[in-house]
């Protein structure tokens, strides 16, 4: 008998945006065929774990009825396009949403394949047309590797912007949005041991009008299609060509294939990250409700229905649902006579709504990891929420219970949280073992660097101990634990934590 191969299945869900009814889909495609469980993933999307392979067909098939789909939510294409998820502002908030849905199906494989295995059950393309024909974008060998875009608020770098390939930073005047500014080249992924690999921030890289954000973004990809490297997987990212050939003559090639010059870039700034949790005020006078849910995974536990009491509430009030980039959720378009109704129902099935109780992991996330990524070397999501439990006690003792940390926890360097940004990285080694990456900001625009390598995870606690005094006691007024070890640095941080220690 064959053996019961399971499989992960992944949505395409441009800025995490989904109906009430898309969502109840996927509830009941974890229900019927997967393991009771979804994820929302840190690129605003959701994974199904669990599902055996002979229910592949069923589960893309009734996502694609859904009108989501999976296409090129996996794979060397350009994946789900993320945007900041939050209806909060004007009509210029809400166009970053139809931005990233724009870009999502421009940038798509054009191949009738995915269609005709997963959709139609039919083939509907005919083999006379030539193979070229089929992707003119990607070619007959798609990209070199993965590829991802991302679309940002003004101020809000709340779906790490400087991560993506390219990310697009809105420029907003007047409510009115005018254009974006592009950046270019960053990605997370490296291997331990390998000196050619990297994590890298995006470079400014032009301004772009609305316009032109499709046909630059099409341009850009075929550029990174041309020369990325396609001998080696672990250098294939766009990020290597903008880092080696520079950021100038990735400019030049992209105007030579546009005809046209592109203006240089403003500068972008942005003040953090808003996690868009609790009760706020929509843009058009209703209210969104953003529930943090740990580490993106919605299960029923014995502490908590979360998913059943999602799906209550979902289903009751038709409620829309976006999906954020720290792996939360919010549910849109709730009238105020109907927000105690909601804000009870959720807490009978034991769901938090209140995101000032959540604590220390409001700030911290995890990869899957084991035991469900096949590339993991360490645990991250099974062991994070008691490491960070330990770290906040140990802060409450020593008075500095309600500062904001950001922790970020993979297992393995490929970084999908996005562990080389935030103000502690863990990177799994091999199990048990994690570098300890320091020195990154809470607004998510500095890579932080390795401060410790291959700690066991019982001895961060201990280890990172003296550093939170350290920070304490010499800090500068409102100075952030990421801040204050890129400023002291990590020759004298490691200096004085000895001699704190040996005291
Ligand atoms: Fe990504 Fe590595 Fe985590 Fe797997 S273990 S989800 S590849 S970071």
């Amino acid at each position: 008998a064959e053996k019961a191969y399971q499989f992960m299945i992944r949505s395409r869900i441009p800025g995490g945006a989904l109906t009430a009814e898309q969502y109840l889909v996927q509830d009941n495609l974890s229900e019927r065929y997967g393991n009771h469980t979804m994820r929302i993933t840190t690129r605003q999307s959701f994974q199904l774990h669990g599902i055996l392979k002979g229910d592949i067909h069923s589960t893309i098939h009734a996502i694609n009825e859904s009108l989501l789909s999976t296409l090129a939510a996996c794979g060397d294409v350009n994946r789900n396009v993320m945007a900041c998820p939050a209806p909060v502002s004007s009509r210029a908030q809400a166009q970053l949403q139809e931005i990233a849905e724009q870009l999502a199906i421009h940038l798509a494989p054009k191949s009738k394949a995915y269609h005709e295995i997963w959709v139609d059950g039919e083939k509907i393309h005919s083999t006379e047309e030539p193979e070229e024909d089929v992707e003119p974008m990607y070619g007959v060998t798609y990209l070199p590797r993965k590829f991802k875009i991302g679309v940002a608020y003004p101020g809000d770098n709340c779906i790490d912007i400087f991560t993506q390939d390219i990310g697009l930073v809105a420029r907003v005047e007047n409510d009115t949005l005018i254009g974006f500014t592009a950046v270019l080249g960053g990605g997370m992924g490296a291997t331990h041991g390998k000196q050619e690999t990297f994590p890298r921030l995006a470079t400014p890289f032009a301004d772009l009008t609305v316009d032109q954000v499709l046909p630059v973004s099409e341009t850009i990809i075929t550029v990174q299609r041309d020369y990325g490297d396609r001998t080696n997987r672990r250098h294939a990212r766009m990020k290597y060509v903008v880092e080696e050939c520079g950021v100038d003559w990735f400019r030049q090639q992209v105007e030579e294939r546009l005809g046209y010059q592109l203006s240089d870039p403003s500068e972008v700034h942005f003040h953090g990250i808003e996690d868009h949790l609790g009760w706020q005020p929509q843009a058009d006078g209703n209210l969104f409700l953003g529930l943090p849910i740990e580490n993106g995974r919605l299960r029923d536990t014995e502490t908590s229905r979360l998913k059943s009491g999602l799906r209550a509430v979902i289903e009751q009030f038709q409620l829309s649902v976006r999906l954020t980039a720290q792996q939360n959720i919010l549910l849109l378009d709730i009238k105020e006579e109907d927000r105690s109704t909601i804000e009870h129902l959720l807490q009978e099935y034991g769901i938090e709504t209140d995101p000032t109780r959540v604590g220390a992991y409001r700030f911290a996330m995890a990869c899957p990891a084991l035991p469900t990524c096949g590339l993991a070397v360490a645990e991250a999501e099974r062991v994070l929420p008691a490491l960070v439990k330990q770290l906040e006690t140990n802060l409450h003792a020593l008075g500095l219970g309600n500062e904001e940390i950001g922790i970020r926890m993979t297992g393995c360097p490929n970084g999908c949280a996005r562990p080389y940004l935030g103000d502690i990285g863990f990177v799994g080694r091999s199990k048990d073992l994690y570098n300890i990456h320091l020195g990154g900001d809470l607004g998510y625009t500095r890579l932080n660097a390795v401060y410790a390598q291959s700690v066991n995870i019982k001895d961060i606690p201990a280890m990172l101990q003296p550093l939170f005094v350290f920070w304490r006691d010499e800090r500068q007024a409102n100075e952030a634990f990421g801040d204050f070890c890129h400023r002291v640095g990590f020759e004298q941080l490691r200096e004085k934590v000895a001699v704190q220690t040996t005291v």
